[in-house]
């Protein structure tokens, strides 16, 4: 299996007391979950998805891409089926972004990226810093629609709107892309917590500083949302890559594209309005 090394670090914020954000750190799966939801239920939802996929996918064993949408949609329906089942858990639902190495039937071994919900997936090469995953929220659809900017999107009154989450209707649709195994490739998992304090120049420059260590990154990171006011909960996971590919020439543009399966398009419901901290 691919050799990586990986740091986390989360924090409930300068405004909480509670902490719904989960997270999973394990070798050939890493994921942040974002939990929303009243009453320690988003804390519910968000640890629900995380311990799903690590039970699906275990350490030491190669599944494939498939596998890991597979376990996320496994997660969305157990926290559907709970948030209606107990009345003190309706609503409850939770982000998901995840990296799995994984078994490619073309390409061999390779990282697989999932995401729902706004937290969010980068990656550091050649010290430039690129987002991997789009998020499903309002502004960013705003964004899409050119009505916005990204930068005004930070900063947007309804930017806690996601448009997607596990949990609140029976079937959802995953994005994931594959990614190359890249030796020196950083990769970020976080939760909005983190973006909507520290701008992605500021990320990109924790990242590329504190090269040799990702558990000291991941908490120069935390400490920067918390200093700029920590009014979420923060995570950030950070994995490297120390033995893959040789990286493509600088110059080269990334390729990730997008996938999405047949099963989670045909099943896919309407864009709900799901506000994830009211
Ligand atoms: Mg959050």
């Amino acid at each position: 299996m691919a050799t990586l090394r990986w740091g986390a670090a989360t924090h409930e914020g300068q405004l909480r007391t509670q902490n719904e954000d989960n997270h999973h750190v394990g070798d050939g799966l890493f994921v942040v979950a974002d939990g929303m939801g009243g009453h320690l239920a988003g804390e519910v939802a968000s640890e629900m998805a995380v311990t799903r996929l690590d039970d699906r996918l275990p350490a030491g064993r190669l599944g494939s891409r498939d596998d890991l949408v597979a376990a996320i949609n496994e997660a969305n329906v157990e926290i559907y089926n709970a948030s209606q089942q107990n009345p003190e858990q309706t609503g409850m639902g939770t982000t998901i972004t995840a990296i799995a190495v994984v078994d490619d039937p073309l390409d061999g071994e390779v990282l697989a990226v999932a995401n729902v919900g706004d937290s969010r997936g980068y990656v550091l090469r050649h010290g430039r810093l690129r987002q991997v995953t789009v998020d499903h929220s309002f502004v960013q659809e705003l964004v899409a629609e050119g009505a916005i900017t990204a930068a005004e999107a930070r900063h947007h009154p309804r930017r806690n709107i996601v448009t997607r989450a596990l949990g609140i209707e029976p079937y959802v649709r995953v994005d994931t892309w594959t990614m190359p195994i890249i030796r020196g490739d950083r990769f970020l998992l976080c939760s909005d917590g983190l973006v909507d304090e520290v701008a992605d120049d500021v990320i990109q420059g924790i990242l590329a500083t504190h090269r040799d260590d990702p558990t000291v990154a991941a908490q120069a990171l935390v400490d920067a949302a918390n200093a700029s006011g920590g009014r979420d909960n923060i995570t950030a996971v950070v994995v490297d890559v120390l033995e893959g590919d040789d990286p493509p020439d600088p110059t080269e543009e990334f390729d990730v594209i997008p996938v999405w399966s047949d099963v989670d398009a045909t099943t896919a419901g309407g864009p709900a309005e799901i506000v994830s901290d009211p």
